[in-house]
C-alpha cells in the first residue's frame, strides 16, 4: 500500500480507538485489573497517540544515496522486513500492543500478534477496529493462547520475519533460543527492570520527590516495567524521607480496579500476589524490615489486591535488590556518597529505567551518564511520550519502542549497486 494509504488506514485507527476509549478500557481493565484512572490514559488514550504518531512519522522515513564513484550509483532502499511476531504481556496490553504495532504496520509489515493469556479481549477488540478503518485482511491477525504453546509456534515459525517482545526475562531467553532453531529470526527484547530511583539530600523538593516515588513504584500495584522499585536514599534524609513515602503510600486507596475512587486497583492474578508476598517474607527472612504494608487486602468481593509495601534496609545483595517483583513492593537501601549511589544502582543485572533527585546540575549529568540504563528521570519519575525511545540495557533487553528509533525494528537495509 503507498504510504498516504497506510497513514489514512492508521489514522483511522485511531480515530475508531478513540471513539470508544472508554470500552476499550474497561475490556482491558476487566482482565488485567489495572486502576481504570490509570488505564484510561496509558491505555486507549496512548495506543491512539502511538497510531497517530507513526501514521506522520510514515512518509518522512527515505532511503539514501551513497557517496560512491561517480561511474556507480549506490542506492540504500528501506524495505519493510515481511512478517513480523509480537508477544505482549498484560499490564498494558493496548499501550504495549500499539507500540509494536503502528510502527510495524507503518513501515508496510504485517503481523502476527499474540497476547498475553490473561489480558486478550482489548487486543481482540482492537483487530476489529483494524479491521473497520480498512486495514487489508491478513495484514493483523491476533492469536490467542497459552505462551509455551501459541507463542512459541509463533517463535518457532520460519514464515516469521522479525519477533518483538515484551515480557520476562525467562521468557525472552527462550525467544532468542526458538529463533536459534528456527530461521534465525531477529528478536526484540523488552525485559524486565529492577530500576534505582536515586534520592539525594540537596532535591528540590523532597515531599514531591516522595509522593512520586510512591506513585513510581506502587501504580497498577507495581506490574509497570519501568517501575522504581529500587529507593536509594541518602542518609542524611533516609528516614525523613521514608516517613514521606510512606505516608503518601498510605493514603493510597487500593480496590475496585473499576472504581473511580481507587487510586490502585488489583494484582493480576493469585499466582502472581504470592509471588509478591513472598518476596517480602524473604527479605524480612534476610533481615530487612518491613514499615509498611506486607499483606493481602481481603475485600468482600473478593480480588486479588496488596497494600502499598515498603521494605527498609534491603542490602544490594538481598533477592529483593537483585530480582524483579512485579508487584506494589519498594526496596530501600541507604548511601552515603555519589560514588556509592552509583555502584549499587549498577549492582543488578538489569538496566531498565531510572530516577536521580537533586537539586545540582552537575551531579544530575554525572548521574546520567554513570546509571547503565535505557532512561534516566530528573526530578521526576515514570514520564515519557512517543518522541523518545523506551528499551533496556544489560539484561533488560535490546531494541526500542517508541520514536522514530523504533521504525529501524521494522526495516530492512537493501543496497541497489548500480553500473552507470
Ligand atoms: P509476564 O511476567 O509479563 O507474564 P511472560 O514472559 O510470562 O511475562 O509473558 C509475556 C508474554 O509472553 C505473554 O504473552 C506470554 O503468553 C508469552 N509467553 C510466555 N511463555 C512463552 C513461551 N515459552 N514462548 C512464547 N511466548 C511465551
Amino acid at each position: 500500500m503507498a504510504p498516504a494509504g497506510r497513514k489514512k488506514v492508521l489514522h483511522k485507527i485511531a480515530d475508531l480507538i478513540e471513539a470508544e476509549a472508554l470500552a476499550l478500557t474497561v475490556l482491558g481493565v476487566r482482565d488485567n485489573g489495572t486502576e481504570i484512572n490509570m488505564a484510561l490514559k496509558a491505555e486507549a488514550g496512548s495506543a491512539a497517540g502511538t497510531f497517530r504518531y507513526y501514521a506522520e512519522a510514515l512518509d518522512k522515513v527515505y532511503g539514501e544515496i551513497a557517496p560512491t564513484a561517480p561511474n556507480v550509483l549506490g542506492l540504500i532502499h528501506r524495505d519493510p522486513v515481511g512478517v513480523v511476531g509480537a508477544i505482549v504481556p498484560w499490564n498494558f496490553p493496548l499501550m504495549i500492543g500499539a507500540w509494536k504495532l503502528a510502527p510495524a504496520l507503518a513501515a508496510g509489515n504485517s503481523v502476527v500478534l499474540k497476547p498475553a493469556e490473561t489480558a486478550s479481549l482489548s487486543l481482540l477488540r482492537l483487530a476489529d477496529i483494524c479491521a473497520e478503518a480498512g486495514l487489508p485482511d491478513g495484514v493483523l491477525n491476533v492469536v490467542t493462547g497459552p505462551g509455551h504453546i501459541t507463542g512459541e509456534a509463533l517463535a518457532l515459525s520460519m514464515d516469521v520475519d522479525v519477533l518483538v517482545f515484551t515480557g520476562s526475562g525467562a521468557t525472552g531467553r527462550r525467544l532468542l533460543e526458538y529463533s536459534a532453531r528456527s530461521n534465525l529470526k531477529r528478536v526484540y527484547l523488552e525485559l524486565g527492570g529492577k530500576s534505582p530511583n536515586v534520592v539525594f539530600a540537596d532535591a528540590p523538593d523532597l515531599d514531591l520527590a516522595a509522593k512520586t516515588s510512591a506513585m513510581g513504584i506502587f501504580r497498577n500495584s507495581g506490574q509497570v516495567c519501568v517501575a522504581g522499585s529500587r529507593l536509594l536514599v541518602e542518609a542524611s534524609v533516609h528516614d525523613d524521607f521514608v516517613a514521606r513515602v510512606a505516608h503518601h503510600a498510605a493514603a493510597l486507596q487500593v480496590g475496585d480496579p473499576l472504581d473511580l475512587n481507587s487510586h490502585i486497583g488489583a494484582v493480576n492474578s493469585e499466582t502472581q500476589l504470592a509471588g509478591n508476598l513472598g518476596f517480602v517474607s524473604d527479605a524480612v527472612a534476610e533481615g530487612a524490615t518491613l514499615a509498611l504494608g506486607g499483606n493481602r487486602i481481603l475485600q468482600d468481593t473478593g480480588g486479588t489486591y496488596m497494600e502499598p509495601t515498603i521494605v527498609t534496609g534491603v542490602a544490594p545483595h538481598h533477592r529483593l535488590a537483585q530480582q524483579e517483583v512485579f508487584g506494589p513492593v519498594l526496596a530501600v537501601t541507604p548511601f552515603t556518597t555519589d560514588a556509592e549511589a552509583i555502584t549499587i544502582a549498577n549492582s543488578t543485572d538489569y538496566g531498565l529505567s531510572a530516577g536521580v533527585w537533586t537539586a545540582s546540575l552537575p551531579r544530575a549529568h554525572k548521574m546520567i551518564r554513570a546509571i547503565r540504563a535505557g532512561i534516566v528521570h530528573v526530578n521526576t519519575y515514570g514520564g515519557s511520550d512517543n518522541t523518545v525511545p523506551l528499551g533496556g540495557v544489560k539484561q533488560s533487553g535490546n531494541g526500542h519502542d517508541k520514536s522514530l528509533h523504533a521504525m529501524d525494528k521494522y526495516l530492512d537495509l537493501k543496497t541497489a549497486w548500480i553500473q552507470l
